[in-house]
């Protein structure tokens, strides 16, 4: 038997019937209610508004039911509706992001996952704490300017998609800095980026084993990045800047991608670390997370930021990927979370994955 989520219970208990996959109407959807469909769960999608119509195109994707709301900051206000239907609410990057992470953690209905996990991964010092306690290897960080000895990248908390994030070349690049926020100057790792898709289940008894259960590796993408990634055919930042063009990262797409078979098991050591502290500090994370690092030339790969949900880089694999294909065949992140919503709760162990 696994542990319990450290978070005491918000919500009643689900009822006999089989549980409502239900998540906002964005993001990646699609992929979990068709996921949960495959799987045989009744599906519910929150809209904002009237139900988005480009879902009528995807019917394989389309809930059975949908729960328009006026906004989705107001949806604590249709908890009952959602108990009724005996719903489990997939977070997904978008739902935390315009309920607010602290709304989210106090909604009364049962959650996939551990929900102690975002006020961990919301808060960028937190997530620093977490990450460099398991023994990952992260950017260096500066406190001050007179620190800098190579390129870096200065953050602004809470920048959506990188705004206003500015670069350097050194410590001369930074004289014209003047900051406009609460902020990080962060070493620039120059090398190749991997957003890693995992999941894990503490109630799995099989695999490649993690605390109590298995870290799985589902698939792999780059994010394609607004201005940034053109950068180069441009020339360098100076000229953009004379152009009076900032670079931003903004997130247009996904791409997908592997990595050398022989850096598999520095990434799963990575994984497997995130996951073990996890369970030390806040009773474990469930369910998907993303590790996005960059794999520098000296093949040591450094890590800026985990995503401790499902991440938007996995709709490139509704029905497989290079990973996942060799765990089960058409395994989507979405059908992974159906499936272990079902084991578990064919174990009475629902305790263990929702909270
Ligand atoms: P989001 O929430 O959209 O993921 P964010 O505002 O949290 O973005 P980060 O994910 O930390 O910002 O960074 C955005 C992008 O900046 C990354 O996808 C990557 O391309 C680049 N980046 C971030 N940190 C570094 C770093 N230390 N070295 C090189 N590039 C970096």
């Amino acid at each position: 038997m696994g542990i319990q989520l450290s978070e005491p219970a918000r919500h009643g208990p689900l009822s006999e019937k089989l549980p409502t996959v239900a998540t906002l109407c964005s993001h990646s959807s699609l992929q979990i209610f068709h996921g949960a469909r495959l799987e045989g769960f009744p599906t519910l999608g929150i809209s904002r508004g009237p139900p988005p119509r480009f879902y009528d195109a995807f019917p394989l994707g389309r809930p059975d039911k949908f729960l328009p709301v006026p906004e989705v900051r107001e949806i604590a206000q249709h908890a009952d509706e959602l108990n009724r239907e005996n719903a489990v609410l997939v977070p997904h990057g978008s739902f935390v992001e315009y309920l607010g992470p602290e709304a989210f953690q106090r909604l009364p209905v049962p959650v996939f996952g551990n929900r102690a996990v975002i006020g961990w991964e919301s808060d960028r010092e937190k997530e620093r704490v977490w990450l460099e306690s398991a023994g990952v290897l992260m950017p260096e960080r500066f406190t001050d300017p007179s620190q800098v000895d190579g390129p870096v990248i200065v953050k602004y908390y809470g920048a959506k998609g990188g705004k206003g994030f500015f670069l350097a070349k050194n410590r001369d690049g930074l004289k014209d800095f003047r900051p406009t926020g609460p902020h990080v100057i962060q070493e620039y790792v120059l090398g190749t980026r991997y957003y890693v898709h995992f999941f894990y289940s503490p109630i799995s008894e099989t695999g490649y084993r993690v605390a109590h259960g298995s870290l799985e590796l589902l698939g792999m993408d780059r994010r394609d990045e607004a201005n940034i990634d053109e950068l180069y055919k441009l020339g360098a930042q100076e000229e953009l800047l004379k152009a009076g063009i900032r670079p931003t990262f903004v997130v247009t797409g996904n791409v997908p991608v592997v990595l050398r078979e022989s850096l598999l098991p520095q990434i799963f050591d990575v994984g497997a670390r995130i996951v073990a502290r996890s369970v030390d500090l806040f009773g474990g994370m469930v369910g998907p997370f993303c590790v996005e690092g960059i794999m520098t030339e000296d093949l040591v790969f450094k890590v800026f930021e985990i995503s401790t949900r499902i991440v938007a880089g996995t709709n490139l694999f509704v029905s497989g990927s290079s990973y996942s294909d060799l765990v089960r065949p058409q395994l989507s992140m979405g059908r992974r979370i159906a499936l272990e919503l079902k084991a578990a709760r064919e174990q009475g162990r629902l305790g263990e994955v929702i909270s």
